[in-house]
């Protein structure tokens, strides 16, 4: 708030496509989607349509005793793309995680075993801010404040490549992170209900990717030590890591992707236009709430449950997935061409001599710049504003995971402008650090 008495917030007036104008006429790209829920750009089409045509049906009905077409239709559809066939939905990702967590634990409760109530997560792993999200994810400043609120879960290492320490190898830190997990869950398995991890990419911790093959030992442990599996598919899920979603890129021996026990979905879900999260689960688990007694059915309540024009939202993002082009190319196979040509513009950002860590997975792109300036995140906003950029670093990681949409002009104005917005950041940045400021823009997600 008092940063803003300096630097008030850009007032936008429309957006259109990867494009928003403010108040001004600036244009400026939304090369992080907008928080990373834009899908297919602002104003989409077929999105707008379904909105407009459900809001003449059916505006918003209580989801308790009724139903509507809308999100029937949505839970088969995610039924058969996940093969998880029960779904409960509410409004943002928060509560998805939080729905999964108490889910999970009032199964166990229900099956007989009440001691299976902890949760664990990943370090530097991120599923929202409400107090029980809050309590699986590993962000210090979002939970330094609100620690005495929190039922800290247990915190298990990274398999975050960047974390391996000095001499340690890429596989090997995988295997170290591995052998963790199980040794955490040979000990506790008998009061742990559920691991709760972001598949492939850890957003909040600064696009950390890794390798699949930690999900498919995921899989196997939790199976063996009776664990579920929680995967937050939240920033993830559809197509940012290049498959619809990130855990389906964990093969298993057998041939067959890995299956979570619960995926969590929301942002793009509607192709970032309206609120709406669903938690999607098991047989098994649905079985163990099937029960005449209502203290055994699942409880939680939510005033918007299934919001019809959400789900028309969602079945609008689910026929683009399914569409093809003229071409014959669908979205995953354009974005594929897309992420090549993009792969080839920023290769002087890649190639820069600050950039300590470059990666890539499907639609995400990220650098980590070496530099000591503690306001580096700040400073790189807003002069990538000023430069029509809509970009938001995390700490020292500069990132971009723009919308599907970008013509290869708009590649070339982001790749063009992320390189000069670097070299121009680093230019002013002090010689001698500042102190870090409590308050400063760190770029994580503060309003
Ligand atoms: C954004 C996000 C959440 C929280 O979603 P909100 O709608 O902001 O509550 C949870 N998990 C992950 C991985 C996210 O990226």
């Amino acid at each position: 708030m008092k940063r803003h008495e300096t630097v008030p917030p850009r007032a936008i007036v429309a957006a259109e496509g990867p494009w928003l104008i403010d108040d001004q006429g600036h244009r400026i790209l939304d090369a992080v989607s907008s928080w990373w829920v834009n899908l297919f750009g602002h104003n989409f089409a077929p999105i707008r349509e379904a909105i407009t045509d459900q809001i003449g049906r059916v505006d918003h009905i209580m989801l308790a005793g009724l139903t509507h077409p809308p999100v029937v239709e949505l839970s088969e559809r995610l039924g058969a793309l996940t093969g998880l066939g029960h779904a409960f939905y509410a409004s943002d990702g928060a509560s998805a995680t939080e729905i999964a967590l108490k889910m999970s634990a009032h199964s166990w409760r229900n099956r007989g075993r009440p001691g299976k109530s902890r949760f664990i997560g990943l370090q530097g792993g991120y599923h929202g801010e409400t107090v029980g999200a809050l309590s699986v994810t590993d962000i210090p400043l979002f939970r330094e404040a609100y620690a005495p609120l929190l039922r800290l879960s247990a915190t298990l290492p990274s398999p975050d490549p960047r974390q391996a320490a000095p001499g340690v190898s890429a596989e090997a830190h995988l295997q170290q992170a591995i052998a963790a997990l199980e040794a955490h869950l040979a000990e506790h398995h008998a009061s742990i209900a559920a691991l709760i991890l972001e598949p492939l990419v850890q957003g909040a911790a600064g696009m950390a990717m890794y390798d699949p093959a930690y999900l498919v030992a995921v899989r196997a442990l939790c199976d063996r030590y009776e664990v579920h599996w929680i995967a937050d598919e939240i920033a993830v899920g559809f197509g940012r890591t290049g498959t619809l979603f990130a855990h389906q890129q964990a093969v298993q021996p057998d041939g067959h992707p890995v299956r979570p026990d619960f995926i969590c979905l929301s942002k793009g879900l509607t192709g970032g236009v309206l609120p709406l999260s669903v938690v999607l689960t098991t047989d098994a688990v649905y079985q163990a709430f099937w029960d005449d007694r209502v203290a055994h059915g699942f409880l939680h309540s939510h005033s918007y449950t299934g919001n019809p024009l959400a789900c028309r939202a969602a079945l609008a993002v689910l026929d683009t997935f399914d569409a093809r082009d003229a071409d014959g190319l669908d979205v995953l196979a354009r974005n594929r061409v897309a992420a090549a040509r993009f792969g080839e513009l920023v290769a002087p950002l890649t190639a820069h001599p600050r950039v300590k860590a470059a990666r890539h997975i499907g639609m995400i792109w990220a650098w980590d710049i070496d530099t000591d300036d503690p306001l580096f995140a700040a400073r790189y906003h807003q002069a990538a504003l000023d430069a029509g950029l809509l970009l938001r670093p995390i700490g020292h990681t500069l990132y971009t995971m723009p919308p599907y949409v970008l013509s290869e002009a708009d590649q070339r104005h982001l790749a063009q402008g992320m390189l000069a917005v670097l070299d121009q950041v680093l230019a002013q940045a002090p010689q001698m650090s500042a102190p870090s400021q409590a308050g400063g823009d760190t770029g994580l997600r503060m309003a």
